[in-house]
């Protein structure tokens, strides 16, 4: 199995986050360290620890997330100017926390993708 993070005790509601949607199949909250004016994570409710990890059984839930993201950033408003979807993954791609994820960011430019230096 695994190791859990607290995104799993997030997904059993036993930590406090602001929840967007819940389903069978995934959870989405509020990121606590927002990086723009939206800023939500996406998850799925299974603990996959990073994309390297992801298998052809997760595809239903990994579809998911894009439409889910997609309904949140209509929701917030955002989806005619645009936003970002991000899923880091392992130390160089700046991975934090090991529980897979989706980033969705907007309500604001975010400019170039990455910084060139
Ligand atoms: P990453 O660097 O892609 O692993 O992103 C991890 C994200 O999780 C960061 O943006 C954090 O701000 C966010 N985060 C960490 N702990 C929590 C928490 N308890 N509730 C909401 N977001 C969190």
């Amino acid at each position: 199995m695994p190791e859990e993070t607290m995104f799993s005790k997030i997904i059993r509601h036993e930590i406090p986050a602001t929840i967007l949607f819940q389903d069978e199949r995934i959870t989405a909250f509020a990121d606590i360290n927002a990086q723009a004016p939206t800023h939500i994570l996406i998850v799925p409710n299974k603990i996959i620890p990073t994309v390297n990890d992801v298998t052809p059984a997760d595809e239903a839930d990994l579809g998911h997330m894009f439409v889910v993201a997609a309904k949140l950033a209509k929701e917030q408003g955002i989806a005619e100017q645009g936003y970002r979807l991000i899923v880091n993954c392992g130390p160089d791609g700046g991975q934090e926390v090991y529980h897979l994820h989706m980033h969705l960011l907007g309500g604001r430019r975010l400019g170039r993708m990455l910084k060139m230096n």
